[in-house]
């Protein structure tokens, strides 16, 4: 005990937490200059229907770091959330989100597909969010109703009025939006009700436990249910087992997105899944004969 205490009253000197100060001081120095070295890569994790079928992707940043490797965002998005780097990052996500879409205009296994992108707070915030999303969305003439941006409960709490009137804007241009991680934080359900928002996104956390937790199913009943109530659609995400399928779908859940479908995976890789298919295969079929 006497040793423990001891141990901590050096912690200063800990060798381990030296290190991550170090890391992080580095992290920072490097978020500086990632955007102009082009370090970021962006990924794509498949999103899937009732029947299984991909229907669109989330797009989840990375950081190719020269002496890091693969940095997870959970690493420096909060990092540049601080300094307001996610700014710049999350427009560059946005554009790089637009340019798919409008490659896979064009391409019959891809056409109808949507994609999510995550926006945070601090750039839902900036002063320049709004005119920043129509001029990406417009330059890079996709259909904006493919797009979706997904906000996070913090949004909920302080200036609604400014978060619906910002909502509203984006709306009017088609743009889509998603509550992400629903639950985990403090939610203003009285709020909730204000935003224009089309699809609620379960979170992970209670995903993880509903096939050996019933409180956890009982919640994620309710939020599906809430959600349907106020005429959203519902996601789940973190879906790594068929049981947890199963008891989502059965509860009315329509949309499905983990490691079960897919792991989030570079651009190319998502491009060339054997499962993105023309929205009516028969169709392909008969061409086919057509031809033959
Ligand atoms: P998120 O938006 O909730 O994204 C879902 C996270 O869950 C992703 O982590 C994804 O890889 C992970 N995930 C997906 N399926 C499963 C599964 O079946 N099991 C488990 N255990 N995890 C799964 P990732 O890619 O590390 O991203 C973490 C968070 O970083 C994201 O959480 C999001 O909040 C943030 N983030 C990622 N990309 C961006 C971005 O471009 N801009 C902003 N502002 N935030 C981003
Ligand atoms: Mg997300
Ligand atoms: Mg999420
Ligand atoms: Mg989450």
């Amino acid at each position: 005990q006497a040793k423990k205490a001891g141990r901590n009253s050096f912690r200063f000197f800990d060798p381990d937490m030296q290190a991550a100060v170090e890391a992080r001081a580095e992290i920072e120095r490097g978020l500086a200059q990632a955007l102009a070295l082009r370090q970021f890569q962006v990924y794509l994790q498949p999103q899937v229907d009732s029947s299984g079928m991909v229907v669109g992707a989330e797009a989840l940043v990375r950081w190719r770091h020269p002496a890091r490797g693969l940095v997870p965002p959970n690493e420096f998005i909060p990092l540049a959330e601080e300094s307001g780097q996610v700014v710049a990052i999350g427009a560059w996500v946005l554009e790089t989100a637009c340019a798919c879409l409008k490659r896979w205009e064009s391409d019959l296994r891809k056409c109808h597909l949507d994609l999510a992108v995550n926006v945070s707070a601090r750039q839902f915030r900036h002063p320049g969010f709004v005119q920043q999303v129509i001029a990406t969305v417009t330059a890079s003439g996709i259909d904006p109703g493919r797009l979706k941006l997904e906000l996070t409960e913090t949004l909920l709490h302080d200036d609604i009025d400014e978060t619906a009137q910002r909502m509203h804007a984006l709306r009017a241009l088609g743009v889509h939006f998603s509550m992400d991680d629903f639950g985990t934080g403090y939610s203003s359900l009285s709020n909730l009700k204000k935003l224009p928002l089309d699809q609620l996104k379960v979170d992970k956390s209670f995903v993880a436990d509903i096939a050996a937790d019933p409180d956890d199913l009982v919640l994620v009943q309710t939020i599906i249910a809430m959600a349907y109530n106020l005429g959203m659609q519902v996601i789940a995400e973190g879906v790594e087992t068929e049981e947890q399928r199963e008891l989502l779908l059965r509860r009315g859940c329509s949309h499905f997105q983990g490691y079960l479908f897919g792991k989030p995976m570079p651009i190319e890789e998502f491009e060339d899944l054997p499962e993105l298919r023309p929205l009516a295969p028969l169709m392909l079929d008969s061409a086919d004969e057509q031809a033959a």
